[in-house]
Parts: C-alpha cells; structure tokens; sequence
C-alpha cells in the first residue's frame, strides 16, 4: 500500500534530478569557507533575498536560533507570536542557549502581531526590565499570508522603537508565490531573514540565514559554537541551489491541491478553516485521534491534533486528492451512524 503522508511538508524525497545535482557538486571544507557550492546558495538567496550576506546552516531552529543570539545579548528580550514556531516549537533554544527573554503576544486571526499590542509590551529603558530588542514576525503563518502593507507598517514601527525586524521565513516563499510577488517584496522589510530549503522547497536539510554582512559574521561565530560548522556541505547545498531553481514556481500546485482538498471536505461537512497556502487546517475536536487511526489504516498518516493540520507538497499528487476525500467520507458516514 503506499502511504499518503499529509503530516507536513518536511517529509518530502529528495527527486531524482536534486540527487544527481547532490551527486555532482564540487564541495570543499565550509568551516573554512573553501565550499564553493555552500557559497553559491549563501551568495545566490542572499542576492536574492536583498540582503548582503547569508549562511547555509543545518536546520531552521538553528538559523532562528542563530538570529535571535546574534540580534540579542543575554538579558535582552525578543517580542514573538503565542503560537510562533521560535517561542513554542524550538526547545526554548533563546532562552536556554542565549538567556533571551521572550516576550509572547496572543496572535490575531490573520497571523500578524496587532502592533498596539507590541507597543504595549515593550519595557521602558530602566534596569527594572529586560531590554526589548527585537520583533520576530513568521510568514507563512500556519499557512496563512501576512499582508505587504502590514509588514511595511512593521519595519516602520520596529525602527521607529529601535527594534531590529527578524523573519522566520521558513515558507517565504510559499508567501511569494501566494502573493505574486518576488520574494525580496516581503524580505526587504526586514533586517533579517531565515528560510528553510527543507519543507515545500523539497531539499532533504538546510535553512539560510540572511542578514548583513557584519550580522552574519557574528551568527557564524555562533553556528560554530553551537556546532553547526559542516565541513563538505556543498552535497547538502547542491539540494539547496537545485530547489531554488526547481521547485519555487511549483508550490502554486500544492496551494491548488491544498485549497481543493479544503473545498471538498467543507463539502462533507468538515469544519476547514480558509485555505491560503499549502495548509487546509480542519477543527475534529474529540474525533482528531479517531480520524488520524482511520486515516492510518488505508495509509493516510495524519498528525493528530484536535485542530487538524492536512499539508500539501511534492510528493503528495492530484491522484491521492480522492483518496483522502473519499477516507474523510466514509469516516463522516461511520462517525455519523454511531
Ligand atoms: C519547520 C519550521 C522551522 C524550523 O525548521 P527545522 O528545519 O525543522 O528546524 C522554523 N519555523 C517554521 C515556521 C517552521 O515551519
């Protein structure tokens, strides 16, 4: 049986064509900065991106991580989403490994961080306090878009309180693509950015970091102390450079599997959430872990969370679409006899 695996946009393979640019890169030691394919991807997204320097790193928690430690010193504090990926799913890395205090702010609907609210956060200049730094905005945001002009009205407000701007851009440019626009429409807002190569880009690892040059010269200092200095990375960052090429004008197809599987299963009745991107969130409450076993016996894997999260990618085709409504059918049909 072959497994449609809907959990997330991470658990793509690489293709054929990425492994044989994998295969044939010319790779030397990129802790001493000797990797000429590792310098290609930091030269080419940072060019890309508008931003002067970058830096191949292994994961996206690290370049966050990274980011955060080279914006704040210990003591200081970033102001970040309830729900972000760099408060809630990395460890506490912030705090752990830099003594960052975050700030969280409950998040609105479209994903954004209402600006008034951030105000509200940031602590007077008094030894009373930690230092606010710094704001970290995500966009995709469970799937969701932020606005250009929000994100104008961001940088606007963060130099206007001599806050620095960082981006988890982990799916720019599903943003990108969604809004029509180049990826330096959304990034030029920002001081920094980070972005991962490995989720709907479809590269096996790696996140670059992007920011100025003397930024980024402090985040190397600390990807090696963190050790996240890979020595013949060119392999990992040949993926990289091919996904750049490949697979960006793509993800518009995971956006339109995404938005007609959202459509199909309102259809049944399911409570889908507006798709934007490549994510159809769908509210099962207590039917969340009764569904994902379902799912699981005709070879759906599905996270189990009461608000479900369904991602499309690469490997998920136009084919597997009925399969998955017609399991969501007969589920409905089974939980409604019951
Ligand atoms: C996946 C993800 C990350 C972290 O990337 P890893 O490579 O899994 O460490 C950061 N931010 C967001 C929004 C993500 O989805």
């Amino acid at each position: 049986m072959s497994v449609i695996d809907l959990r997330s946009d991470t658990v793509t393979q690489p293709s054929a064509a990425m492994r044989e640019a994998m295969l044939a890169a010319e790779t030397g030691d990129d802790v001493y900065g000797e990797d000429p394919t590792v310098i290609l991807l930091e030269r080419r997204l940072a060019a890309d991106l508008g931003f002067s320097a970058g830096m191949f790193v292994p994961s996206g928690t690290m370049s966050n991580l990274l980011a955060l430690m080279a914006h704040c010193e210990r003591g200081d504090e970033y102001i970040v989403g309830q729900q972000a990926h760099t408060y809630k799913y990395e460890g506490g890395g912030a705090a752990v490994l830099g003594s960052i205090q975050p700030q969280p702010i409950e998040m609105e609907a479209d994903g954004t961080l209402d600006l008034a609210r951030v105000e509200a956060a940031i602590k007077p200049d008094n030894f009373h306090f930690a230092r606010s730094r710094l704001l970290a905005l995500e966009n995709t945001m469970h799937g969701k878009v932020l606005p250009l002009d929000y994100l104008a009205a961001a940088r606007d407000f963060s130099h206007r309180h001599g806050l620095a701007l960082h981006l988890d851009g982990a799916r720019l440019y599903n943003a990108a693509v969604k809004l029509g626009c180049d990826a330096c429409e959304i990034t030029r807002h920002f001081d920094t950015v980070s972005v991962c190569l490995s989720k709907g880009l479809g590269a096996p690892v790696g996140s670059v970091l992007c920011g100025s040059e003397a930024f980024i010269a402090k985040a190397r200092r600390l990807r090696k102390m963190v050790g996240g200095g890979m020595r013949q990375a060119g392999i990992l960052a040949a993926a990289g450079l091919y996904a750049l090429e490949h697979n960006i004008g793509r993800l518009a197809d995971d956006h339109r599997r995404a938005l007609q599987l959202g459509d199909e299963l309102a259809a049944l009745g399911f409570a889908v959430e507006p798709v934007q991107t490549n994510m159809v969130y769908v509210e099962m409450g207590e039917k969340a872990a009764a569904l994902t076993a379902f799912c699981a016996q005709r070879g759906i894997r599905l996270t189990s969370a009461t608000r479900l999260r369904l991602v499309t990618h690469m490997d998920l085709h136009d084919e597997h679409l009925p399969v998955v409504v017609n399991a969501f059918a007969e589920f409905a049909e089974n939980m409604g006899r019951c």
